[in-house]
């Protein structure tokens, strides 16, 4: 349905067919968080809202852009004139993607896109991964690229962080690419290895939602650079490549190592004990034992909130309301300051959780959160 909209709004732009239709999902991460930039495990899975886009060819190194979402005509870029950091706009996305394919070596010689998102914008939910992975994937079809999932998404964040100039690990771009329904997708950060663990929530009763707080507090951007940059400093005070490569095992030494350096410490204590929280999750999964991931995701919230500190008071109200009202297990996910959180709860619950969650921001005097259930379906695919 939405397929034939956009493919319709192709021709209405355009005035030709499309050759393809194609989507991509944005998505929500379990458990791992701020651990890619540190060459750790995370456990995302992908959401039912996706960017879908009509591509076809052009032979005549033209880009030509446009968004059913955006409230602006088609842009009309010249392939030869794209430069890292020169645009502002959505554009830069997509654009970004044909950049890092043609940079690689992959003869792309133009395209026109029009593309659709139902990922909510900014809200931690990586809608910009959904659109580069949906062009990314288009390309590498109509020209015959051959790129496995991992290798498109190595290219996509490539686009994020030299042409779009956002630092971001390669976590959201493989989720988007590579997650498959009803499954959450364990990834190696390091080696970009895979594994994908059955995480069918509806079979056994439960269901998971994402709480979208609706806020994004404006520090976020300066923040996240802050935190990877003292993970940075941490792995080179203890002499490892990355904290990925303290052992949980040797935590305590590590710490102990690190002296007085409270930043420090809090830092790697985090990062080292979420990837801990992964390989926990992962177990308990492939145990059939869903429900005793709830403490390990509260746990995750803990250390976000109380080591890492990149919770807010709203994230921090929906995990306590939520926790309160009966979920079993409940975190904030992404990057911090705002965005989403998850709740895992027994289908009895939800209503109830919800309500509480709802009331409890009403108090508070917060905006309205928006609530919806998340489950784990496709990666990108060609639709048409
Ligand atoms: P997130 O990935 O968490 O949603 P980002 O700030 O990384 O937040 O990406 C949001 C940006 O992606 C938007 O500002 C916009 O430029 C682009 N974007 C997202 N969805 C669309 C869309 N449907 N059409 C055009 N641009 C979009
Ligand atoms: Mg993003």
């Amino acid at each position: 349905m939405r397929a034939q909209q956009v493919r319709a709004g192709f021709v209405e732009l355009y005035g030709t067919e499309p050759e393809g239709v194609w989507s991509a999902p944005g998505r929500v991460n379990l458990i791992g968080e701020h651990t890619d930039y540190n060459d750790g495990f995370v456990m995302p899975f992908a959401l039912p809202h996706t960017a879908i886009a009509a591509v076809s060819r052009r032979d005549d190194g033209v880009l030509r852009l446009h968004s059913a979402d955006i409230e602006d005509g088609v842009a009309e870029l010249r392939l030869d004139d794209l430069v890292p950091e020169s645009d502002r706009a959505w554009t830069a996305y997509p654009a970004g993607v044909v950049w890092a394919l043609r940079e690689a070596g992959h003869a792309v010689t133009g395209a026109d896109i029009h593309l659709t998102s139902t990922v909510p914008s900014g809200a931690g939910l990586s809608s910009s991964a959904a659109l580069e992975v949906v062009v990314a994937l288009a390309l590498n079809d109509l020209y015959e690229l051959g790129l496995p999932g991992w290798q498109l998404a190595r290219l996509c964040q490539r686009a994020e962080n030299v042409y779009v100039g956002a630092p971001t690990g390669i976590m959201d771009q493989t989720a988007s690419a590579c997650c498959e329904e009803g499954h959450a997708l364990f990834l190696d950060t390091r080696d970009l290895s895979q594994k994908q663990i059955p995480f069918d929530l509806a079979a056994e009763g439960m269901r998971l939602l994402v709480v979208d707080t609706q806020v994004k507090h404006s520090h976020s951007e300066g923040e996240y650079g802050k935190r990877r940059a003292g993970c940075e400093r941490g792995a080179a005070l203890l002499g490892v490549d990355a904290l990925r490569d303290i052992p949980y095992a040797d935590l305590d030494a590590a710490l102990a190592r690190l002296g007085d350096d409270e930043e420090a410490v809090r830092l790697v204590r985090h990062v080292v004990t979420e990837d801990e929280r992964v390989e926990k999750v992962v177990a308990l999964l492939e145990a059939g034992e869903t429900r005793a991931i709830g403490p390990v995701l509260v746990a995750g919230h803990a250390s976000l909130r109380d080591d890492f500190r990149i919770s807010c008071p709203e994230l921090d109200l929906v995990v306590d309301t939520a926790m309160s009202a009966g979920a079993l297990g409940s975190r904030m996910t992404g990057g911090g300051f705002g965005g989403s959180a998850i709740v895992l709860a027994d289908v009895a619950d939800v209503d109830t959780i919800t309500k509480a969650v709802e009331e409890a921001f009403a108090a508070a005097g917060f905006t309205a959160p928006r609530v919806f259930e998340a489950v784990p379906s496709p990666g990108a695919r060609r639709l048409v």
